[in-house]
């Protein structure tokens, strides 16, 4: 990687590189071995408000803009996402942290997803219906809403941007994009990549800084009438407070304590592995990490012996190592809280099978690294099977029937994805009607979705939107209906009824 080091980035308003009013800055650090990545703007309300002023102007002319047009442009972006995609991939690796398979996948997920909003450009399908009026017409279509506050985590740099300002950008909003503070340099590029693409200036604007200053004061903005944000439970529940004075658009992507189940019949092997992945890739840094496994009696003492010894075999590296299997987590703050709560486990009585602790040889202790953690024998209430813990920890739960794995893996605040392993088709069935999350995979892990199907969970994982697919659009978009009278003369609906000849 030759761009990293002390280099100053700025943000991007109105289509020009600016530093942040204060002149204040912070940096991006590498979480495998403390190396600064580069040094970022720290913005306050005076960068916010320039932001969304530009958007605000810009709006005026992109709304008018043809969507095929606006999609082309997304086309062209898909386009340099993928000739970029290794080097995209490599910085992930370094600024993030990921392994390299999976920055790849995280840009491909942009790819995806823009190609496929881009698409939108010649969709963006409304109703058309019958009138209960002769010689009139009657049509419902999709209006623009003005300026877009988009706030991303660091978990997936690339890819979750994209599935906030692509849907937002085709339907002929503008857009403020605050990425997380612990990503800004692949926040920039994304935004680089945009303006490169064609996106005129003003349109996307990003500025950097923390939650707080920047990430609130976009929330408050009278200006900007849609808030799309991922991150933790505790954040999404501030940002709807904040923006309940202005009756905000606001759409919610929180946490998840997603569960696999994995049932007498199931085939162990293909659990084992989806288990594995589902738990510690990303270093159990996604929203969608399987941190329960519910498990048949009948099986439980053969997965714990196997899935400890898959576990043990994983090796911990700087995630552009070829052979890394598990990178390192974020920060600091996210290793001594994962440790944490292997602490609240042992406490609670869970039995510690492998992992638990920080690891520190071989030059480990440079970065944010722990090992893969797998709790037996623990009770559904326990803390470590109710909270999101966000690193590579798994607790497994014994049941002895369906029912009681499904009752079990509902009962969490969350509902964002489930998983069950079986070979038995009525029990797939049972799970796919039960389970009470956004997404149910049946003999595979907890994560793996794709952008054309909604994403987003039930209860406290969001607050009933969805990203991803059509749906994504009605985030960014307002219904408008529209009548048409060409009869010449006033019609009152409900009140001119007309007597229609029988056929
Ligand atoms: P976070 O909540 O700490 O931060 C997310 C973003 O919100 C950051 O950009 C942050 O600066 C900003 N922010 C923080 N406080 C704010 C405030 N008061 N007003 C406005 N913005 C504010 O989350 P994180 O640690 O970056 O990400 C991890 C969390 O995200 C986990 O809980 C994870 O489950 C969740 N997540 C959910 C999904 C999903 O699709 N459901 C996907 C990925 C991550």
């Amino acid at each position: 990687m030759a761009l990293l080091g002390t280099k100053t980035y700025k943000n991007f308003i109105a289509g020009e590189w600016v530093d942040a009013s204060s002149g204040e800055t912070f940096e991006s650090t590498n979480p495998a071995n403390g190396d600064t990545i580069g040094v970022f703007p720290k913005s306050s309300a005076a960068d916010v408000d320039r932001a969304v002023e530009a958007a605000k102007t810009a709006y005026e002319e992109w709304r008018l803009v043809p969507a095929p047009k606006r999609g082309e442009i997304l086309f062209r972006f898909a386009q340099l996402l993928q000739d970029q995609k290794s080097d995209l991939a490599d910085l992930m690796s370094h600024e993030m942290g990921k392994v390299l398979a999976e920055a790849g996948g995280d840009v491909q997920e942009a790819i995806d997803m823009s190609f496929y909003m881009g698409g939108e450009g010649r969709r963006l399908f409304g109703q058309t219906t019958p009138s209960e009026l002769r010689d009139k017409f009657n049509m419902s279509v999709r209006m623009p809403i003005g300026v877009v506050g988009v706030i991303t985590p660091w978990n997936f740099p690339i890819a979750i941007p994209s599935w906030k300002i692509t849907p937002a950008l085709v339907a002929g909003n503008t857009i403020v994009f605050k990425p997380a503070t612990d990503t800004p340099l692949l926040g920039e590029r994304f935004v680089e990549l945009l303006s490169e693409a064609g996106v005129p200036a003003g349109v996307v604007n990003v500025i950097h800084g923390g939650g707080g200053e920047v990430g609130d004061g976009i929330v408050r903005h009278p200006d900007v009438p849609v808030v799309t944000i991922t991150g933790s439970r505790e954040t999404g529940v501030a940002v709807l407070k904040a923006a309940a004075d202005n009756l905000k658009h606001v759409h919610l992507e929180l946490g998840g304590k997603n569960a696999v189940i994995v049932m007498d019949d199931a085939d162990l092997d293909v659990a084992i592995d989806g288990i594995l992945w589902s738990a510690f890739g990303t270093s159990g840094q996604r929203c969608t990490a399987a941190s329960r496994v519910i498990v048949h009696r009948a099986v439980y003492d053969e997965l714990q012996s196997r899935l400890v010894a898959q576990a043990e075999k994983m090796r911990l590296g700087p995630g552009w190592e070829e052979d890394t299997d598990v990178g390192p987590l974020i920060n600091r703050r996210a290793l001594d809280k994962v440790h944490s709560y292997t602490g609240i486990g042992r406490d609670e009585g869970a039995r510690l099978l492998t992992g638990g602790e920080i690891a520190s040889d071989n030059g480990l202790d440079d970065g944010n690294f722990y090992r893969p953690t797998i709790f037996a024998d623990v009770e559904p209430g326990m803390r470590i099977a109710q909270e999101e813990i966000f690193g590579p920890t798994t607790a497994l739960i014994p049941v002895d029937s369906i029912d009681q794995a499904i009752q079990v893996a509902n009962g969490v605040r969350y509902g964002l994805s489930s998983s069950i392993f079986t070979q038995d088709v009525n029990r797939a069935f049972r799970a796919m009607r039960d389970l009470d999350t956004g997404i149910t995979y049946i003999n595979a892990g907890t994560i793996g979705a794709e952008v054309h199907l909604p994403f987003g969970g039930t209860k406290d994982t969001g607050n009933g939107h969805r990203e991803a697919g059509q749906a994504a659009l009605d985030v960014f978009t307002e219904w408008k209906s529209i009548y048409v009278d060409y009869s010449g003369k006033l019609q009152r609906a409900q009140i001119d009824t007309i007597e229609h000849p029988s056929p």
